[in-house]
């Protein structure tokens, strides 16, 4: 990697660990599913799609992709509120195997309540895999297929934005705490 943009502070995972572990994760799902019937992917957008696309296309097992919309952090990087449904489902998932797909965890409120909510519309089974977990206080479901855990910074690439930004760097970044205490400010 020759040049960095300027408002990054350093690159966590590269691109090509990022591959290798995608690649891993979708054998190990493909194993795991082969017994079963059609594997129900839900991504969580906008974070989830470029980790859920590559994930997919290593997928050797049938399987359906499906979407939902949740209300994020909108330009702020350090404060959380409530979450909410933007845009759900397609069809309903009653007696499906469901796997939730998303980009990040860091205090778990929204996989926690993706994990209530879904459970709610009976579904088969219902796991998760997540490309990247923040260090630190672990209360929410366990997540079945995890690819990294990360130091506890706000990052970007790889599908995770800072203000619909930095969202297509094809590594993950950490941010420059300069870049959003500016904003907040
Ligand atoms: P949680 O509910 O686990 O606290 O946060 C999960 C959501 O917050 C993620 O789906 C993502 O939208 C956002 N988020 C948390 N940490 C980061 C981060 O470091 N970078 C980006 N871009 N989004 C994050």
């Amino acid at each position: 990697m020759s040049k960095i943009n300027p408002d990054l502070e350093r690159v966590l995972l590269t691109q090509e660990e990022i591959s290798l572990r995608v690649a891993e994760l979708a054998q190990q799902i493909s194993e795991d599913y082969r017994q079963n019937g059609n594997l129900y992917l839900v991504g969580i957008l906008k974070g989830a799609f470029i980790f859920l696309a590559d994930l997919v296309r290593e997928l050797t097992i049938p399987h359906t992709v499906d979407f939902m919309a949740l209300s994020s952090y909108g330009n702020s990087a350090t404060s959380s509120g409530a979450v909410r449904i933007l845009m759900d489902l397609r069809a309903p998932i009653e007696n499906r195997d469901i796997l939730l797909v998303e980009d990040i965890v860091d205090t778990g409120q929204t996989i926690s309540y993706l994990h209530k909510t879904l459970q709610g519309r009976r579904p088969r089974s219902l796991k998760s895999c997540v490309l990247v977990q923040k260090e630190g206080d672990v209360s929410h479901e366990p997540i079945d297929y995890l690819g990294f855990t990360i130091p506890n910074v706000w990052v970007v690439g790889y599908g995770l934005d800072y203000a619909e930004t930095y969202r297509t760097l094809p590594y993950l970044a950490e941010l420059k705490r300069s870049v959003y205490t500016k904003d907040a400010s």
